[in-house]
């Protein structure tokens, strides 16, 4: 999969093209508009990663060219404030998502690897439903027994690995790797810190519990009582 990032902050762009280098994507990297512009006009990538504020071409012009020249290649779009009127902007002119800076790299990946799946299938999860717990992906908005829950960007992305994989036992160096974009070798106290905030808001005053500690192993979520 070609990704292309135009991020004219060196350190940032930099700093996605090795993570996402590291899951597995080739990445080409401009870092300026122009670069970014002619380089969306005249390659094929399979995902454009596109930062709103450059100093020469911006990302709406940018944006704008490509889907004035019919290309469809998803778009999402970094914007430094999330201000509605730069997300109505974005996807009046045909992004595909966004993402409010700073964001975590995680976050980052998993909105990368869900347009690509849109890209290669017609067939759109928006929505993830486990008993009464319903996550609404694009939105990142999590609700159970239709009561709003309030999560951090860590907390939703670690429910969504939870529900993605259910009935799994995800090892602590996993949940690790895939919400944290880390290794943690000993400290895994902060997983099991992030577990309990979690489990405060989404089980706490519900039932049936829905996620399980698995002694000596890790975290599954399920709807069946029974390790705990
Ligand atoms: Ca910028």
């Amino acid at each position: 999969m070609r990704l292309l990032v135009v991020e004219d902050e060196q350190k940032t762009g930099e700093y996605l093209q090795q993570g996402l280098s590291e899951a597995g994507f080739m990445v080409s990297l401009a870092h300026n508009g122009l670069d970014g512009h002619h380089l969306a006009m005249t390659e094929a990538f399979d995902l454009i990663i596109l930062d709103v504020m450059l100093p020469d071409v911006d990302g709406w012009r940018i944006l704008q060219s490509l889907r004035d020249a019919e290309k469809q290649t998803p778009v999402l779009f970094l914007t430094a404030r999330d201000s509605i009127e730069d997300r109505v902007k974005g996807l009046e002119l045909g992004a595909d998502d966004y993402l409010v800076k700073p964001f975590a790299f995680a976050e980052l990946l998993a909105r990368v690897r869900t347009l690509l799946r849109r890209g290669s299938s017609p067939v759109q999860t928006d929505q993830l439903v486990v008993a009464d717990l319903i996550l609404d992906i694009p939105k990142r908005r999590a609700q159970r027994g239709g009561k709003k829950i309030q999560l951090s960007q860590k907390e939703f992305a670690l429910l969504e690995l939870l529900v993605r994989r259910q009935c799994e036992v995800l090892p602590r160096s996993l949940i690790a790797s895939q919400v944290w974009d880390m290794n943690f070798d000993s400290d895994t106290n902060v997983i099991d810190v992030a577990i309990r905030r979690l489990r405060a808001k989404i089980d706490d005053d519900f039932s049936p519990k829905l996620i399980h500690t698995v002694r000596g192993m890790g975290y599954k979520l399920d709807m069946e009582d029974g390790d705990d």
